[in-house]
């Protein structure tokens, strides 16, 4: 799946939080942002989702070059976009078996037959060594942070989608389940060959995913684009050195 997102303007209530924000993601294709805290990397993910929270005011993103700005969030999910949230919620009454059940088939023409989605659950599972008991247990309901992360990846390899929002999936997992976290999804891009926007403050997933492209994002957009050696330089250097050449550049702008 390509996504394009073109001088993207986005208000929370009266605040603006990302203004003349580009991004271009292929087929295929892993990408990174980094940037402080509160700059509006999750603000970004649930704007592709279709969040009715934020207000898109200018721009457009565009999925294999139609807009999904008039779609709603279960349109979007249909076409294939899929968000791991930051902070995953609970949502009690609803096991994980039911709740992936009715998002698989919202995704197929005919219902799948129970055998066939018992045995792809089970693999799944079995995938990132999570007990297949939780399957029957209440969405996320007093699950760790790291299972909470690990139970996201179990709906991704259910759903199959075609656009993958990883936001922090490192956050919460110990070194041994990020690993495996990692595998399953790099697993699920060479088979699917999805495309991939991951939010992260950590080089230490990008040991294990490899990306293709780093963004670093301070005051509303995208203030530089590198490769893998980008976020050797930020924990290096930190963001403040970024910011005030982004800063610069805009001056000089003005003056112009
Ligand atoms: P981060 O880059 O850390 O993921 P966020 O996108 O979560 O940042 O937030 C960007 C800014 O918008 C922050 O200042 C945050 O407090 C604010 N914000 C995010 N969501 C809301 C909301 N629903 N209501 C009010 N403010 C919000
Ligand atoms: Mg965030």
């Amino acid at each position: 799946m390509d996504i394009e997102i073109k001088d993207l303007e986005v208000k929370i209530k009266d605040k603006t939080v990302l203004k003349g924000f580009n991004l271009n993601i292929k087929k295929d294709e892993i990408h990174v942002i980094m940037g402080p805290n509160g700059v509006g990397k999750s603000t970004l993910s649930k704007v592709i989702m279709g969040s009715s929270d934020y207000k898109v005011v200018k721009g457009d993103i565009l999925v294999n070059k139609k807009s999904i700005l008039n779609l709603t969030t279960d349109e979007r999910a249909r076409l294939g976009i899929f968000l791991q949230f930051q902070n995953p919620i609970d949502v009690e009454g609803v096991t994980n078996q039911e709740f992936l059940k009715m998002a698989i088939n919202c995704r197929r023409e005919t219902p799948i037959g129970l055998y066939d989605f018992i045995k792809e659950l089970e693999t799944n599972y079995k995938d990132l060594n999570f007990p297949k008991e939780m399957m029957h247990r209440s969405i996320n309901q007093n699950f760790s942070g790291g299972e909470k992360k690990k139970n996201e990846i179990i709906q991704m390899k259910t759903l199959k989608p075609e656009f993958l929002i990883l936001d922090e999936l490192d956050s919460g997992l110990d070194i041994d389940s990020l690993k495996l976290v990692c595998e399953n999804v790099l697993e699920y891009k060479k088979e699917s060959k999805c495309s991939i926007l991951l939010i992260t403050h950590y080089s230490r997933i990008l040991k294990y995913l490899k990306p293709d492209f780093i963004h670093i994002v301070t005051g509303c957009k995208v203030v530089k684009t590198g490769d893998y050696t980008l976020a050797q330089e930020i924990e290096e250097k930190g963001y403040k050195v970024f910011e005030s050449s982004a800063k610069k550049q805009e001056e000089e702008k003005i003056y112009e």
